[in-house]
């Protein structure tokens, strides 16, 4: 049993490969054999943790059973996993390895097509949906940011906690693009119920929209503005900044976001206190006003969707009537997929 690597033998967990071509295994692995001995030899590091020449590998690889094949595979893979790791850091790697790299990772350096790829992808598995969500973002961020947010993953499923309608993940240090999920419920159609007690009549694409220009805040906050500084994602000066600015855009004038902020107020109908001042209490206030008059914060946290709710704006989402052209123009949410959650 010579011939067996053990270290490969070790590295079979890593494996669930359906080898079903023997002949292109057999040569992978004595590739794969010769390219670690070369990879060794070239960065002079560490003694190559399985050293064998080529006929070894031959050997090795006329003898093996398939079981051990596939191993040996999988230690392949997890090998060129660990050089790509090694790679990011110092040691100088002479990768021969690229009979077999480019099953080892999707090493993607191209980006160029990522727009056509991710609306490719919506499209294909989400259908109408998927098309309607990357025409609601590009609007979206043409008309209210300046095409300057980054392109996003944009999926439908269930959200975190099952009660946001949508919910954006951001890279802190912007390191890669957001992803946005969106709760399918959002359309309607589909759910006689809905997680958020809406009238099911408002749900629809002007109720989805609004959720996507939602979410296209949040990315503006964290990848345009440098994110939020203050106590949490809504309720901070770079949320408040942006939705002053995109309120009147988007038709809602008479609101004006503001901060929520604990003070102390008189506490009604209380005797002065001994030194003769009057009590107080701290209280949690919105500065947010709706038409002159102050405003719950929970219109600032969830706008735009709050604002037209209060303000009676019911019609606006029973029309849906965007200012684009989308997939769900007929009112159709596309395929009635059985989907389960
Ligand atoms: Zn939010």
């Amino acid at each position: 049993m010579s011939t067996k690597p053990t270290a490969i033998t070790d590295w079979g967990r890593y494996s669930e490969l359906g080898v079903t071509d023997e002949g292109s295994a057999r040569s992978a692995i004595v590739a794969w054999g010769l390219a670690h001995r070369a990879m060794a030899l070239y960065a002079g590091g560490p003694e190559p943790v399985i050293r064998r020449g080529k006929k070894q590998w031959q050997a090795f690889a006329a003898e093996a059973t398939v079981p051990e094949l596939r191993r040996a595979l999988g230690g392949i893979l997890f090998e060129n996993h660990l050089q790509a790791r090694r790679s990011d850091q110092t040691t100088p790697i002479g990768a021969p390895i690229a009979p077999v790299v480019r099953y080892s990772s999707l090493a993607v350096t191209d980006t160029s097509g990522l727009e056509a790829a991710t609306k490719l992808v919506a499209a294909t598995y989400y259908r109408r949906p998927g098309e309607f969500a990357y025409q609601a973002w590009e609007f979206v961020n043409a008309t209210y940011f300046g095409a300057e947010l980054p392109w996003p993953l944009i999926t439908w499923g269930l959200t975190a906690h099952g009660g946001c309608l949508g919910y954006t993940a951001s890279a802190a240090d912007r390191s890669r693009p957001p992803r946005i999920q969106l709760h399918p419920s959002l359309l309607g159609g589909t759910e006689k119920e809905n997680p958020w007690g809406i009238s099911p009549g408002m749900l629809g694409a002007a109720f989805a929209f609004d959720t996507i220009v939602h979410e296209a805040i949040h990315v503006s906050v964290d990848y345009r503005l440098g994110g939020a500084t203050g106590e949490s994602s809504h309720n901070c000066a770079e949320w408040i900044a942006e939705v002053n600015r995109l309120a009147p855009l988007l038709g809602l004038v008479l609101f004006q976001a503001g901060s929520n902020r604990v003070r102390r107020v008189a506490v009604p109908d209380a005797p002065l206190t001994k030194r003769g001042k009057v009590q107080t209490k701290p209280v949690r206030q919105s500065d947010a006003t709706l038409n002159g008059r102050p405003a719950g914060f929970d219109l600032v946290a969830r706008f735009p969707r709050a604002v037209r709710l209060t303000l009676g704006q019911r019609d606006y989402y029973r029309r849906n009537a965007l200012p684009f052209e989308h997939a769900l123009q007929a009112g159709d949410v596309g395929t009635k997929a059985a989907e389960r959650f």
